[in-house]
């Protein structure tokens, strides 16, 4: 069974293939049923050309200047050769319906370069949702050459977490005055980041300087107490993304990255661990909204919500009552 979109995304050249991919896209992020059986067929006969790109993951508050940097960078790479694709995931898209990332002017040269594709962030669903859809975005755009692709999301939320569970590298952008509080940079994403940016170093070159001290010292404690991170420890850099510098170090660095995880084998161990995370995340997501939208469930939920929040039914055993009339016999809710 072969989709008619697959062989034009891989195959195709020029404008044929940027319609092939946002066609493929469009596909795959539609609700309609059809619509999703047709994008399994297509993902999974893209799958084979995939893998071979390196995922770039770029997180940062509004204004810290991603858009700048993501097209000095863009451009930068399309210079030495390669093809450069941009997802973005606005967890603002999810909750209004608005967006942060989603304004035309952004990135005006990369936009219109035949070497690169921009994306922006699917305009609705769950973060979940969003983020599933956008993974397989970044795959079509492998299928299709795009040998860098960048995922990039607003520093806001749990989208740091999907971005860094989708990507080769996780790179947090700061703001030079970052040093002075770092009680407000949250931890748990500081601990995601393989590489932290310093952008606007020509704004105040000693914050800047001040700034990349500190953060290093945090991250120094972070990998003590923290995961095991291999021979790679994660680094501070300072540019400029509006004045164009630091740009070729940022990306010397991602090499050397590259190399010693895949010289270490875990590169690939990231990406079997994202796959398998990403399998279980949807089955429980599909399985939560499947439970909430059962008729029987829907029917026994109230009055079984109030027992336990009024102390005539413990919990668990509310649990067990309304798994079993989801059609799940003999649970042991407390197992799950
Ligand atoms: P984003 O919201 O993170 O995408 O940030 P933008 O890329 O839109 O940048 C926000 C503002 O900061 C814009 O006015 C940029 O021109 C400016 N900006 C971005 N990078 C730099 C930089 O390296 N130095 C200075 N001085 N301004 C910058």
């Amino acid at each position: 069974m072969a989709h008619p979109l697959a062989g034009a995304v891989v195959d195709g050249e020029g404008a044929q293939q940027r319609r092939a991919i946002a066609k493929a896209i469009t596909l795959l992020e539609s609700t309609r049923p059809d619509h999703r059986v047709q994008a399994d067929v297509l993902l999974t006969e893209l799958l084979p050309h995939t893998g071979t790109s390196f995922r770039l993951g770029i997180s940062g508050v509004p204004g810290v200047g991603k858009s700048t940097f993501i097209e000095a960078l863009g451009l930068h790479l399309i210079a030495q050769g390669h093809k450069v694709a941009v997802l973005t995931i606005d967890p603002s898209s999810s909750v209004s319906g608005g967006s942060i990332l989603g304004d035309k002017t952004r990135m005006e040269h990369l936009s219109v370069h035949p070497m690169a594709y921009i994306r922006p962030s699917p305009s609705s669903g769950t973060l979940g949702g969003v983020a599933e859809k956008t993974r397989e975005a970044m795959l079509v755009c492998e299928a299709a050459g795009y040998d860098v692709v960048i995922v990039e999301t607003v520093g806001v939320g749990q989208s740091e977490t999907a971005v860094a569970g989708m990507t080769d590298m996780f790179v947090l952008m700061q703001l030079p005055n970052a040093g002075d509080d770092l009680q407000a940079i949250k931890k748990g994403v500081m601990e995601l980041a393989d590489l932290v940016v310093i952008n606007k170093a020509d704004l105040d070159a000693d914050a800047a300087t001040r700034a990349q001290a500190q953060i290093t010292s945090a991250l120094r404690l972070f990998s003590q107490h923290g995961r095991e991170r291999g021979a790679w420890h994660p680094q501070v850099l300072q540019l400029s993304a509006l004045r164009n510098t630091g740009i070729e170090a940022f990306w010397a660095a991602v090499v050397r990255f590259r190399q010693v995880r895949t010289d270490e084998g875990r590169l690939q161990e990231r990406r079997r661990h994202q796959a398998m995370a990403w399998m279980w995340e949807r089955i429980e997501g599909g399985l939560r909204s499947a439970f909430r939208q059962d008729a029987q469930v829907r029917e026994l939920l109230p009055t079984i919500s109030a027992d336990v929040d009024e102390g005539r039914l413990p919990a668990s055993t509310a649990a067990r009552r309304l798994l079993a009339a989801f059609g799940i016999p003999g649970t042991d809710a407390g197992a799950g």
